[in-house]
Formats: structure tokens, C-alpha cells, sequence
């Protein structure tokens, strides 16, 4: 594991409110939410900078990514109403920790994106 903030989460060496694990997987609350609920899951045996660099060896790990925010946010009730996932992949999209990770974003209706 290279060392990010995200690996240092990882690793218990600083503090994180987390909400799910499984063996390659691991979810946190955002430490600056962006909706009532606002939740980042990671994989945790490599990292992956961003969804740029992730190649075909990665599908299964990514779609692991997707089911694992989808089954969570079904055990909290939010899938009903719905919910949002979100992967920033670089500057334009305003990435800042290089350790690829989803944002699941709910509880509320959500504004639009992606407008500059
Ligand atoms: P991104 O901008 O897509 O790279 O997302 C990185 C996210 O990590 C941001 O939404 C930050 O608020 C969040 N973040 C940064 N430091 C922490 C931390 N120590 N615990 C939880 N979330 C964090």
C-alpha cells in the first residue's frame, strides 16, 4: 500500500468514521459532506490513483466498488429515494486525493453537476 491520506485511514493511523468493510473494500464519512449523507469507499489492498489509470485487471475491483456503495446505501433505507455516486477523476473534476474512491452523496434531492 503507497501511502496516501486515504492509505493512513486504511492503516487505523488517523481517524475515520467508517461505515462499512469487507476484505478489499472500506466506506468513511467525508470529513466535509457534501449532502446529509456523504460517504467515500475506497479499495483497500492497492492504489489506484484515479479511474484513468485503472485497466482491465481493475473491472472486477470497480464494479465491486459500485455494489458495495449500492448495498450499503440499500441498508440505510436511502435507495428508495435515491442517491448519487460520484468518482472525480483529475484536475477538471477537482480530484485531490489520488487514491481512487466513490463518493456516494444522499438524503437529499441533489443539484444538478457538471456545469463549469
Ligand atoms: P476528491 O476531491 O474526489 O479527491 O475527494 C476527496 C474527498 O476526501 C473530499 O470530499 C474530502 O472532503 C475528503 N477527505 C479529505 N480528508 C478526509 C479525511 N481525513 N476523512 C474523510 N474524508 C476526507
Amino acid at each position: 500500500m503507497s501511502d496516501t491520506l486515504f492509505g493512513r485511514i486504511i492503516r487505523r493511523e488517523i481517524p475515520a468514521a467508517i461505515v462499512y468493510e469487507d476484505e478489499d473494500i472500506l466506506g468513511f464519512r467525508d470529513i466535509a459532506p457534501q449532502a446529509p449523507v456523504h460517504v467515500l469507499f475506497i479499495p483497500k489492498q492497492r492504489v489506484i490513483p484515479t479511474l484513468d489509470d485503472a485497466t482491465a485487471a481493475d473491472a472486477e475491483l470497480l464494479g465491486r466498488l459500485l455494489l458495495a456503495a449500492a448495498a450499503w446505501a440499500r441498508s440505510q433505507g436511502l435507495a428508495q429515494d435515491g442517491y448519487r455516486v460520484v468518482m472525480n477523476c483529475r484536475e477538471h473534476a477537482g480530484q485531490t486525493v489520488f487514491h481512487l474512491h466513490l463518493h456516494l452523496l444522499a438524503g437529499a434531492p441533489l443539484g444538478r453537476f457538471g456545469t463549469p
